[in-house]
Order: C-alpha cells, then structure tokens, then sequence
C-alpha cells in the first residue's frame, strides 16, 4: 500500500517548495498537481481560447493529453508529448489555470490522473482540493498557509529573479484575485479539509517550515527523516 501526503493551500504559501524537500527527504514523489491545471491552460491559450469560455475550454478536452513524467525524481509535465514545465510558469498561465480549473469538465479530466499516480506511488502531492476531493483518503492531510501579503512578497521576489517585470501590487492583486477564484468556485473550492493538520509559514523561513512539515509527518505516520 502506498503511502499518501496530501498537501493543500492557497497559491504562494511555498507547497511546492517545501513538498518537494520533504519528498525528497522521505524517499516520495512529489506531485504538483496546478501543473496540469497550467497545462490546460497552456494549450486553450496557445489556441486563443479565453480561458474562461467554458464551451470552447471543453472542446479542446479531447486534443490535449497532460502527462507527468518523473525524471530524476523531479515531475516535469508533458503536453501532447512535448515538455512544458518552464512554458506554463508565467503570471498569465498562473491565472488562466484558475479560470480552467473552475470549469467542472476540466477537473473530472484530470481527476484520474491525479490518482493513479497516488495508487501506485508513495506521493505528497500538492493542490487546492487533493485532501477534500482526490484523496479523502490520505494517509495526512496538511492544510498549508501563509498571509497573502507574505505570499505575494515571496512570488513577487521569484518573479523578479526570473526578470519578470510585474509590480509588487500586481502581483498582490493577482493573489488575491486567484485565493478569491480558488476559494469561491462551485467545484472543489479550496477549504482546509476537516482531517487536515493548519501549517501556517507566514513567520517561517523555507527551512523551519520543511522541519515543520517533517514533524507533523513523523508525529502522524511515523515516518522517519533518515537524514
Ligand atoms: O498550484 P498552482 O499555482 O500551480 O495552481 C494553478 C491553479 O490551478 C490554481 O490557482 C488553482 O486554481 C488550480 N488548481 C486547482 N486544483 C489543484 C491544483 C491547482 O484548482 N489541485
């Protein structure tokens, strides 16, 4: 039996950071799972599609086959056989992908995906509703969270360093834009699950939350840090 982390939050509260060196401590794949909502998004906007026309969003379903692949322990995500994991990193891929995840088709799309990864692999996998709605049955649930402006301070930082040109304020607005979108759809909003453990980082460097998260993991399923 596989063991599964489920890890949820809003955008910016450091999942993926902080999942992937706490999967790589336990031996677990890490599992991003926005990166195939940003691939949807990719290919309906490479089409012209606005991302929130439903209708046409739905259209395209058929055309496009996401696949994660995990090289060197690190996922890449493929779209239609081609690798974009650095194309679906931009601000307006980042809100595209919120606008597709809200349309219900698009997230029964993904849906099985997501979980015969977690089937077959022992997985923290990072998202908005993995430990309300692809794995209610998580081994751990963590419900992973820092204050907006703390969030938009440290994306606004990796974009700069990435030479993105986007304002402090835009990038707060955006933020609040997509907590707003993730929180208020119809379809697997983002909630902390019922069973899920709060971690909030909003005080924390990148290494006391890694430790944090290690701790809830060895306190709930006994596994250990072999480092
Ligand atoms: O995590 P990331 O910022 O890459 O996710 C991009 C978008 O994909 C999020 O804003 C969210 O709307 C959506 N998403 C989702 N469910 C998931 C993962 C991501 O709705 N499990």
């Amino acid at each position: 039996m596989s063991i599964n982390i489920a890890i949820d939050g809003p955008s910016g509260a450091g999942k993926s950071s902080i999942s992937k060196k706490v999967a790589a401590l336990l031996g677990f794949i890490y599992v991003d799972t926005g990166a195939l909502y940003r691939a949807v998004a990719y290919h309906v906007i490479s089409k012209e599609i606005p991302p929130k026309n439903e209708s046409a969003v739905i259209q395209e379903l058929p055309k496009i086959k996401p696949e994660l692949r995990f090289i060197d322990g690190s996922q890449h995500v493929f779209l239609n056989g081609a690798d974009v994991s650095e194309k679906i990193r931009t601000p307006e891929i980042s809100m595209g992908a919120s606008d597709v995840s809200a349309i219900p088709a698009v997230r029964d799309f993904l849906f099985e995906l997501q979980r015969s990864i977690a089937r077959e692999n022992n997985v923290i996998m990072d998202g908005r509703d993995i430990g309300t709605v692809v794995l209610p049955n998580a081994d751990l649930k963590i419900y992973l969270t820092a204050s907006a402006e703390e969030r938009a301070r440290r994306r606004h930082l990796e974009l700069t360093e990435k030479g993105d040109k986007s304002s402090f304020d835009e990038v707060l607005a955006d933020v609040n834009k997509r907590d707003y979108n993730d929180m208020n759809r119809k379809t697997a909003p983002l909630k902390q699950a019922d069973d899920a453990v709060l971690a909030d980082t909003t005080k924390l460097d990148f290494d006391e939350a890694v430790d944090l998260i290690l701790k809830i993991s060895g306190e709930v399923l006994g596994v250990r840090n072999e480092v």
